[in-house]
């Protein structure tokens, strides 16, 4: 489901699962769209998206949530300027200590937000018809009651949109316990990205993907260019836990992105904005060189997508 409707999971093409084009830090008590210059924000973001798909590019997930600048409209008009297919999201983000959750993600059950999600993927978000193609929650570890209950929601509202749960977690003990929850609920581990895996360890990228999780490795657009010449330990790492899934015969379960962008409204004239194209220009060329095929990278960054994403219920089996 991309902000321009429903389109078959066979057109998402060479896909990049996890990027931002606009943030607002505000808060959720803050927060004002109508301050928002999208005009601005549309001009800067314009050129990034365009050199995005000068790589081949032809869809990405814009994982930014509500209260922290997800921006419908904004997406729709990069969407339409650049033809790139663009997907945004349903969900609460309880990370950054709970900054951008709203006063009712305190007062309601799960029950409750996942009726408010599942309302957005019926009716569309922030007063659009522009519907979600995906969850996103954010979580910290180890889990609050606050932050399993917007696991619970995310699953409830998965079994009845089919949506993907995209679960910002970092180390490996908190995808244990969305795990554990998601079981609880009936949901299968293939409805859950282990969002920012690369904080986890090698080990746990095995047994989690093993699950049948996809183990998400999506900060690539932080590597610094530099790095690449010298003894980057960060580069290095994301080679070593690609080859380490790939000589598991996991690579099916895994999915790659930046993590890159952004405009950040109410940052000063320099955005510090980081381009979409460390994979292309840093990774693959790291990948060929010990052995990964073209059809490797085409399952990290087409296939995988392409599984991941497509709107389905994924139910537990005992
Ligand atoms: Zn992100």
């Amino acid at each position: 489901m991309t902000v321009n409707g429903l389109i078959p999971a066979d057109s998402m093409g060479l896909a990049l699962i996890h990027e931002h084009v606009f943030l607002d830090w505000s808060g959720a008590d803050r927060i004002n769209p109508q301050e928002w210059d999208n005009e601005k924000a549309f001009g800067i973001i314009l050129p990034y998206l365009q050199e995005m798909k000068a790589q081949g590019v032809r869809t990405f997930l814009e994982c930014t949530p509500n209260y922290i600048g997800r921006n419908p409209l904004l997406l729709k008009r990069l969407s339409d300027s650049t033809g790139l297919q663009i997907l945004t999201n349903t969900g609460f983000y309880g990370a950054r200590n709970n900054a951008h959750l709203p006063q009712h993600a305190y007062n309601e059950n799960a029950q409750e937000l996942a009726k408010r999600w599942i309302k957005e993927w019926k009716n569309g978000v922030d007063g659009t018809n522009i519907r979600p193609g995906f969850i996103k929650i954010g979580v910290e570890i180890p889990l609050s009651s606050l932050h399993e209950k917007l696991v619970r929601a995310a699953a409830i509202t998965h079994k009845k949109t089919g949506l993907t749960i995209v679960a910002h977690t970092g180390p490996e003990a908190g995808a244990y316990r969305e795990l554990e929850i998601l079981e609880e609920e009936g949901v299968a581990s293939e409805a859950l990205v282990w969002t920012h895996a690369q904080e986890g360890t090698r080990e746990s990228h095995v047994d989690i993907a093993r699950k049948g999780a996809w183990v998400s490795l999506d900060g690539m657009g932080w590597i610094h260019p530099s790095d690449y010449e010298g003894d980057s330990t960060y580069l290095k790492d994301y080679i070593l836990m690609l080859k380490n899934l790939k000589d598991n015969s996991l690579l099916h379960r895994t999915l790659i992105s930046h993590d890159a962008g952004w405009y950040t409204h109410g940052a000063k004239e320099t955005q510090n904005y980081k381009p979409y194209t460390t994979i292309f220009e840093l990774i693959i060329p790291e990948l060929k060189k010990i052995g990964f095929t073209e059809s490797d990278i085409r399952q990290l960054l087409v296939e995988n997508p392409k599984q991941a994403y497509a709107i389905q219920v994924r139910k537990h089996r005992n």
